[in-house]
């Protein structure tokens, strides 16, 4: 592990959505909370800029606009600022679109992928589970998953690269891994529930490893003390049961690997702690 490159890392925020606290967290405070979608723009060394998700982008209020979709704004009421769409952010770092080879796809959530349609020369990278479970659905059957059709490339089936179960070293309390470069710097790792096929991101970076944890959970605060969210949630998820062995699995690692910084998609105190306001 110790000869792996490490990748560079700058996390965006693109927008947020409002949420009940303790929807989130099982005993959380009735108090309305800003869940902010991040994004991780990564460098390898070798394999060039990547994304890790593609976050909201403003297309998903007119994706959003008509029923059944309308329904996804209503459960999230969103917060959206063109500005903060990963394609308008890469000037920051003189990147074009094209400069990203690479979107990895935690899950097919609109919140995570609403970003896609802005990078049609980037290779797509997610699990062979999670593009079955999304596969020809349309309307409520595409709703029920989380999931707005219109999101998705048209070519996504030639650009996506679908990931067979992972079978690699494993992480404690999370399972087998997948090295994506084969250089042990960016290792994923299943995290079920949530989503069908979803997936977790460890990167061994410059500031030490980090692993993005999607929507294993939606507050650190779940990992810390192994607390589901409220059981109003389950009619939102893929596998309720799921969820909670795998915030279990988060808070065994988190023991095990006290190194390692836990980064969840939505998590307010992430957002705070590690996205540079660039105003
Ligand atoms: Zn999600
Ligand atoms: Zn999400």
């Amino acid at each position: 592990m110790s000869a792996s490159p490490v990748v560079a890392c700058h996390l965006l925020d693109t927008g947020y959505c409002l949420a009940a606290e303790h929807h989130l967290i099982r005993g959380g405070r009735h108090q309305t909370v800003h869940c902010h979608s991040l994004v991780a723009l990564l460098h390898h060394p070798d394999h060039g800029w990547l994304l890790w998700d593609a976050g909201y982008a403003p297309r998903m209020l007119d994706a959003t606009a008509r029923l059944p979709y309308a329904l996804y704004r209503r459960v999230t009421p969103l917060r959206l600022d063109p500005a903060l769409a990963v394609v308008n952010q890469l000037a920051r770092w003189d990147l074009a679109p094209r400069d990203i080879r690479r979107v990895i796809i935690s899950h097919f959530h609109a919140d995570h992928i609403a970003g896609l349609l802005d990078f049609p020369d980037a290779a797509l990278c997610a699990t062979q589970t999670a593009c079955e479970g999304i596969a020809g659905r349309t309307g409520i059957g595409a709703l029920r998953r989380g999931f707005i059709p219109a999101l998705l490339p048209t070519d996504f089936a030639q650009r996506v690269q679908a990931l067979p179960t992972f079978s690699g070293a494993p992480l404690p309390g999370l399972g087998p891994t997948h090295d994506l470069c084969g250089d042990g710097s960016l290792r994923l790792v299943a995290l079920p529930g949530h989503a069908r096929g979803q997936i977790g991101l460890l990167a061994r970076t410059a500031r030490g490893p980090l692993l993005f944890a999607a929507d294993g959970c939606w507050l650190t605060r779940s990992i810390r003390t192994n607390t589901p969210p409220h059981p109003i949630t389950n009619l939102l998820v893929d596998d309720p049961r799921a969820v909670r062995r795998t915030i279990a699995g988060l808070h065994a690692f988190a023991a095990a690997r006290p190194d390692v910084t836990i980064i969840p998609s939505h998590c307010p105190d992430a957002f705070a702690r590690e996205v540079p306001r660039w105003a």
